[in-house]
């Protein structure tokens, strides 16, 4: 029950804050689905809409324009868990002795279970399962060296205690936090709004719909205070070894988005050009499994020499079915997602290259309509190495039976699939593709992981991630 969400948030003097919110949410759509919200403040009182759905779906004039002030935080919710309840939807907001707080958050606590017992030993009450409440309560208690700006000290506090994935934006009567775990697993920017004010959001692309330029990235172990005069910039904790996640540059993230001064389409391409020179087929034409590993299969078939088409046709309107509610849903969603084109598959040697493969559910049912389109071969290449291990700090595979490739040796995974030929890139072609120096996160792939974690909850658990 991990999941992977779009946070952003904006100070606007002199203008509603909520709006250019919607507009960032609006823009991260892909990263959740299932529920949107906007908590918004105006120095005196708190505001928050939430509702499930697509961000276009929750929200309309009738309800945004009631979400006052120049400060404003958003959350779009991606959920596994089935129980997709408004009750999990975010931001969370809270009254404290500070004033209101509300918490917008994309990731996972490893160690949410123990700061819980924690907090519950101390007479904290929860009120949900959730991480997201574990951080809230956490922020919620006086910390340590309050004089200056309270919520510093406490943000302080978190960055020591929490552990795992955590990219956040908080509100609070007085101005914006954006802040990013020690190891800085997600993604988190910060952009300079046209007609003044600042912008946060999970990815640099949104910031264009937002009408912000980018400023800069937050930097992991940092928080950025911002306000209406401005923005300040803490250092808070540092030490740890720097993982955004890789699977950003392969999956998540938009094309368009740039991560570490990587633009992420361009990476894809590089993805794709490695596969081909590491596993080069005889084959007519390179298709892509659209949309994610469109750039995967254009750099594959510029590398490989062969052309580049558009075999399977995508209907937008449906969502992307890695991040569907359960198994049964993403096989039969793949007919609802995909059609194949015969007049460019009929006869043909296919490659057909996907960006990933996690649990191996799509990929059979999209190879047999290859097929029925009248493809001679299918030979799948697959732009990232085989997932193994499950990822603790947010990404949808919370355990090692949900892998194909850990219960699986190639070959049965190629039998499983109906391929004629199945290929995974390497993991050096993979971080030669990113570039080794990023700092990344790779543990799904390598089972490296930055951080101890703990086990998966046992049945009936109550704590469920939910950014
Ligand atoms: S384990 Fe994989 S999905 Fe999870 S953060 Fe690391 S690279 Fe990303």
């Amino acid at each position: 029950m991990h999941e992977e969400c779009g946070v952003a948030g904006a100070v606007t003097p002199g203008r509603q804050a909520a709006r250019p919110v919607f507009f960032g949410l609006f823009a991260l759509q892909h990263r959740g689905q299932e529920a949107a919200g906007i908590a918004s403040c105006d120095g005196r009182a708190a505001y928050i809409y939430k509702g499930l759905g697509r961000v276009a779906q929750v929200f309309d004039e009738d309800n945004l324009r009631p979400l006052l002030g120049e400060l404003a935080i958003g959350h779009n919710r991606y959920s596994t868990t089935g129980a997709t309840q408004l009750r999990n939807a975010q931001p969370h907001l809270a009254e404290t002795a500070l004033g209101p707080l509300a918490v917008a958050h994309n990731g996972n606590l490893t160690n949410a279970r123990a700061l819980r017992r924690e907090l519950l030993e101390a007479g904290i009450g929860f009120s949900s399962g959730s991480d997201t409440e574990v951080i809230l309560r956490l922020l919620s208690l006086p910390a340590a060296g309050e004089e200056g700006d309270p919520w510093i000290a406490r943000i302080r506090r978190l960055l020591e205690r929490a552990e795992g994935a955590y990219a956040l934006v908080l509100l609070t009567r007085d101005a914006v936090y954006a802040l990013r775990d020690p190891w800085g697993f997600r993604p988190l920017v910060v952009g300079e709004l046209e007609g003044g004010g600042w912008a946060v959001a999970s990815e640099s692309s949104a910031l264009a719909t937002m009408g912000a330029r980018f400023a800069f990235t937050v930097e992991p172990g940092s928080a950025v205070r911002i306000d209406r005069a401005g923005y300040r910039v803490y250092e808070l904790a540092g030490g740890r070894r720097r993982s955004l996640c890789v699977f950003e540059y392969v999956y998540f993230a938009r094309p368009d988005t740039v991560l570490e001064g990587l633009e992420v389409h361009a990476v894809r391409r590089r993805l794709g050009a490695e596969l081909a020179r590491e596993a080069p087929v005889e084959a007519d034409v390179v298709v892509g499994v659209p949309d994610s590993a469109t750039a995967h299969a254009l750099g594959y078939a510029e590398a490989a020499g062969l052309p580049f088409a558009e075999g399977l046709i995508k209907n937008r309107y449906i969502g992307r079915t890695f991040i569907e509610p359960d198994d049964e849903l993403r096989k039969t969603g793949v007919r609802l997602k995909y059609t194949p084109l015969a007049s460019v598959l009929a006869g043909k040697r296919v490659v057909l290259v996907d960006d990933s493969i996690v649990r191996g559910n799509t990929a059979g049912p999209l190879l047999r309509l290859v097929r029925e389109a009248g493809a001679r071969e299918v030979h799948l290449r697959v732009a990232s190495p085989p997932v193994r291990h499950p990822c603790f700090m947010g990404l949808d595979m919370a355990t090692h039976d949900e892998l194909i490739a850990h219960r699986l040796e190639l070959d049965d995974i190629r039998a499983h699939i109906g391929a004629d030929s199945l290929a995974y890139l390497s993991h050096a072609g993979m971080l030669r593709a990113v570039g080794a120096g990023a700092g990344l996160c790779d543990a799904c792939f390598s089972g490296d992981y930055p951080l101890a974690v703990e086990p998966a909850a046992p049945e009936g658990d109550a704590l469920v991630g939910e950014g």
